[in-house]
């Protein structure tokens, strides 16, 4: 029997290493550490809060997220956890780590592109780096992504949408 050990028997460091292990049901290229769905980790005496920001309220992800992330814990032998969910600061995609960024780039999806007014349109073409893209649909296989067509490969392809 697997004895649980109490949340000060861990470091926090330890638990953000636990938590890239969860991966993003939609993008299960990206982990919850390279969205930046994770906000905080901290253990007081003897309890272990983590916060977590959804990426898209009503993402029907999220729910998924949050159950992967306390059976996560409790795989690793993590107990008397609270897992909280903060809506304000609602999550950007600036959040997203670089890594992520290039991780959903290697997945075919064209990661958020930020820029100074928040424009949300793909830099270029995941497939062949072609600048020349147009939008086709407003919703792409999830409401989180936009579907675009290259005008240079024909290629269709998801872009992550920013907000
Ligand atoms: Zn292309």
């Amino acid at each position: 029997m697997v004895t649980d050990a109490s949340p000060s028997e861990f470091s926090e460091r330890e638990i953000w290493n636990y938590l890239s292990e969860v991966h993003d049901p939609e993008v299960p290229v990206l982990t919850v550490i390279d969205l930046g769905i994770v906000r905080k980790v901290q253990i007081i005496n003897d309890s272990l809060k983590v916060v977590i920001t959804p990426t898209y309220s009503g993402c029907p992800a999220m729910n998924t997220i949050e159950e992967d992330i306390i059976a996560k814990l409790k795989e690793k032998g993590v107990s008397n956890f609270t897992v909280e969910t903060v809506l304000a600061p609602a999550w950007t995609t600036e959040w997203m780590s670089d890594e992520g960024k290039t991780k959903l780039k290697e997945f075919g999806i064209a990661p958020p592109q930020s820029g100074s007014k928040g424009s949300g349109r793909p830099e270029a073409c995941p497939n062949c780096g072609s600048k020349e893209t147009k939008l086709k649909s407003e919703f792409g296989s999830t409401a989180c992504k936009a579907l675009y067509i290259c005008l240079e490969c024909k290629e269709p392809f998801d872009y992550f949408k920013c907000h």
